[in-house]
């Protein structure tokens, strides 16, 4: 059951029709338990209470699969401007988009263009600059793009996933570049030709691509709320002696909020991933699809408490 709701939600969340009518009807159903607002000024709030609670964020500018220039360009200014008030209300936030958001389905001059645009004001304001990553079609697409771009710029990180078989040479092949990764189990629904179809063989990996990229010395964010893949990282800081610099934790805005701030009680960086914006739709049925459950939370949404 839970299996055959978890692909319902992910079907719908690639619904076009549906996503019209999300952004012009606005924030409903209980999205705004994952989603902290519809424009950066309420975002900015959110970002600063976060902040005096010990908290770093990454905001994310929701969009994906733009298919028209004019919006992909559009996207791009929301995303400098994003920077640009991090930047003035001295705010402890990164940025993460999807290329997809910034025309990676139009065309690569323009999806480069856009990030130059971007990475350029991230580089102004000091504002690190994620590429999340989306589904295994546009995988090794964002990662060539990923490369080209981390050859000339500094503050550019991305993400891999944990139930791609690739995702262990990945580690590997990117060594070279140092990379800023943040680690995720994967949030898109995948043939199991290219994509473990057991949980125990994601977490797996999962472990074992934390290792390999903290004892590569890189920067690793472990963005879970699974405690077996906190405690992992936890018992393989101390067993390496890794330093508390070289890594974070990450976890989605209004997910497991207690086990957040605990986190930060002990000592760890934590960072809250902030989504904010108009296009939330295949967001929120992704979360959904993860955790069935919150099911119950939205049809209080829908049909009233
Ligand atoms: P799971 O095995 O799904 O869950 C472990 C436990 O966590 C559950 O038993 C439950 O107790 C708790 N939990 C999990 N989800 C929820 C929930 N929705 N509500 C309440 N409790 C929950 N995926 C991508 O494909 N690309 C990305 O770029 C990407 N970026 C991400 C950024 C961040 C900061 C985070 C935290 C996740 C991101 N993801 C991304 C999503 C990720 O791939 C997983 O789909 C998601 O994190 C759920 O997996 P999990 O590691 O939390 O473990």
């Amino acid at each position: 059951m839970e299996q055959l709701l978890r692909n319902f939600f992910l079907f719908l969340s690639k619904n076009k029709l549906f996503t019209k009518l999300a952004r012009k009807y606005g924030l409903r159903f209980g999205a705004g338990r994952f989603v902290a607002g519809e424009t950066m000024e309420n975002t900015a709030k959110v970002i600063q209470e976060l902040n005096d609670k010990g908290m770093d964020v990454t905001i994310d500018h929701l969009g994906e699969f733009v298919d028209k220039e004019e919006e992909a360009r559009q996207r791009t200014e929301e995303c400098i401007e994003a920077i640009e008030v991090i930047s003035e209300q001295d705010l402890h936030s990164q940025l993460s988009l999807k290329l997809t958001s910034m025309g990676l389905d139009i065309s690569e001059d323009l999806v480069m263009d856009n990030m130059r645009k971007i990475l350029d004001a991230g580089k102004k304001h000091n504002v690190l600059v994620t590429i999340d990553m989306e589904d295994y079609e546009r995988c090794g697409k964002t990662l060539e793009i990923f490369k080209k771009l981390r050859s000339e710029y500094e503050l550019l990180g991305t993400v891999l996933q944990s139930y791609l078989y690739r995702t262990v040479e990945d580690i590997q092949e990117l060594d070279q570049y140092n990379p800023n990764l943040r680690l995720v189990k994967g949030a898109y629904k995948e043939s199991p030709k290219v994509a473990f179809p057991e949980k125990k063989d994601v977490d797996e990996n999962f472990k074992k691509i934390i290792k390999m990229h903290l004892l590569n010395g890189n920067y690793t964010a472990v963005a879970t709320h699974d405690d077996a893949m906190i405690e992992y990282t936890k018992e393989l800081e101390k067993e390496y002696n890794i330093s508390r610099d070289q890594f974070e934790f990450q976890m989605l805005y209004g997910i497991r909020t207690d086990r957040q701030a605990e986190l930060v009680k002990e000592g760890y960086r934590m960072r809250i991933y902030v989504p904010y914006g108009d296009d939330w739709y295949g967001y929120f049925m992704r979360r959904l699809a993860e955790r069935p459950a919150n099911v119950a939370f939205v049809l209080k949404g829908v049909f009233g408490k």
